[in-house]
């Protein structure tokens, strides 16, 4: 596993903590927890900086009596992984894009992607990719699938109403990452979806949770 994320990373230029400094994530992560507060006053996530065994930079623990914690891993290992998302070519974006991706992250704290989870029915060409597959933290794929297409709802939905013209760029490179690494697991690979959702009319209202426009908004797509 580690040489497979060695290799990963390396292909696609790995981040270290030179090119990208732990407290400029952890400052970008307080922007948006608060602005998404503002917008869900349900959720109210802890911000928790440790080293984690998991090969991912961000993460979320949302616990049964409400409670979430945003986490940002910081070995080298998850920090590499940003090299998904981030690299030389992009680099006047990689707030935008790191914020984008804390939006997901926050986007697994919401109570309406639970909601979403169990009411939302996979179909079509998504339901066959997933066939069969386990994925690597155990899980049921469709559920995880579902819970990924919700926080990457959340995800656009914030670029959108934050990122004015960057906006299209910053999704463009969510729904890429996501088609490129579906390869591997595709109860992460939201593409197909989100492709959908990002290019529908999101006249969505302004005083709605971003959580309920995003439910509002996938439930239009499917
Ligand atoms: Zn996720």
């Amino acid at each position: 596993m580690f040489s497979f994320l060695l290799s990963l990373s390396l292909g696609f230029g790995a981040i270290s903590q030179r090119d990208l400094p732990v407290d400029r994530v952890e400052k970008i992560a307080h922007e948006v927890i608060a602005n998404l507060k503002a917008d869900n006053p349900s959720i109210d996530p802890t911000l928790v900086v440790t080293r984690r065994p998991e090969p991912t930079p961000l993460g979320a623990m949302a616990y049964s009596n409400g409670s979430c914690a945003l986490i940002i891993n910081t070995t080298d290992e998850a920090w590499a992984q940003w090299g998904r998302f981030i690299n030389s070519d992009n680099t006047s974006k990689w707030d935008e894009i790191i914020a984008a991706s804390i939006a997901h992250e926050v986007g697994h704290c919401m109570e309406e992607g639970k909601r979403f989870t169990s009411n939302y029915e996979i179909t079509g060409d998504t339901l066959r990719a997933l066939g069969g597959v386990n994925t690597a933290m155990g899980g049921s794929p469709s559920v995880v699938f579902k819970q990924e297409l919700f926080a990457d709802a959340i995800a656009v939905l914030y670029a959108k109403a934050h990122f004015g013209e960057d906006s299209q760029y910053i999704v463009d490179n969510l729904i890429q990452s996501r088609a490129r690494f579906g390869h591997d697991d595709p109860s992460h690979n939201t593409s197909r979806e989100l492709t959908a959702f990002a290019m529908a009319d999101d006249a969505v209202a302004p005083q709605n949770a971003t959580g309920t426009n995003a439910v509002k908004l996938l439930e239009q797509i499917h």
